[in-house]
């Protein structure tokens, strides 16, 4: 199967099996490990700066391991976030800027991205000077 597709071409996948899709992500972690999900209002959330926080990804749980989800992605303005399929989610803790928006919009619980104090002092860098991925490693 060709992972490397586009967020939109897989947008567009999703919206169109969209009940066969939910149906079974839900199926899935119910057979696993009974996941409920919550699906938060991004818009009540009101991202804060915290230099002293970092995101962390905790994959057990992730659905982006399946590309079944980006929110976390979408929601950070710090683009700190990279979609690994067959992995989930890796962070880039030079980009974050501890603002919490992808632990507040994760779905699962557990949540697959938490946050925590941060480990070393590393000033959060600009998205624009982000590294590019490591060759060979596709993204949704
Ligand atoms: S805490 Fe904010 S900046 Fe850091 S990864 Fe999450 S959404 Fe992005
Ligand atoms: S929001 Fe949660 S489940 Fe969705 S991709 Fe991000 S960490 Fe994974």
């Amino acid at each position: 199967m060709n992972m490397n597709i586009s967020r939109k071409e897989f947008l567009k996948k999703s919206l169109s099996s969209l009940g066969k899709a939910v149906f079974s992500v839900k199926d899935a972690l119910t057979a696993q490990a009974e996941v409920p999900l919550v699906i938060a209002d991004a818009a009540e959330y009101t991202p804060t700066p915290q230099e002293d926080q970092q995101a962390v990804a905790d994959n057990e749980y992730c659905l982006a391991k399946n590309c079944g989800c980006f929110a976390c992605v979408e929601r950070c303005q710090s683009q700190a976030i990279k979609l690994i399929p067959g992995v989930g989610i890796r962070i880039n803790a030079q980009l974050c800027i501890g603002c919490g928006s992808c632990e507040y919009v994760c779905p699962v619980t557990p949540k697959a991205v938490r946050m925590q104090a941060r480990a070393t002092k590393i000033p959060p860098q600009s998205a624009l000077s982000a590294e590019l991925p490591p060759k060979g490693e596709s993204s949704c």
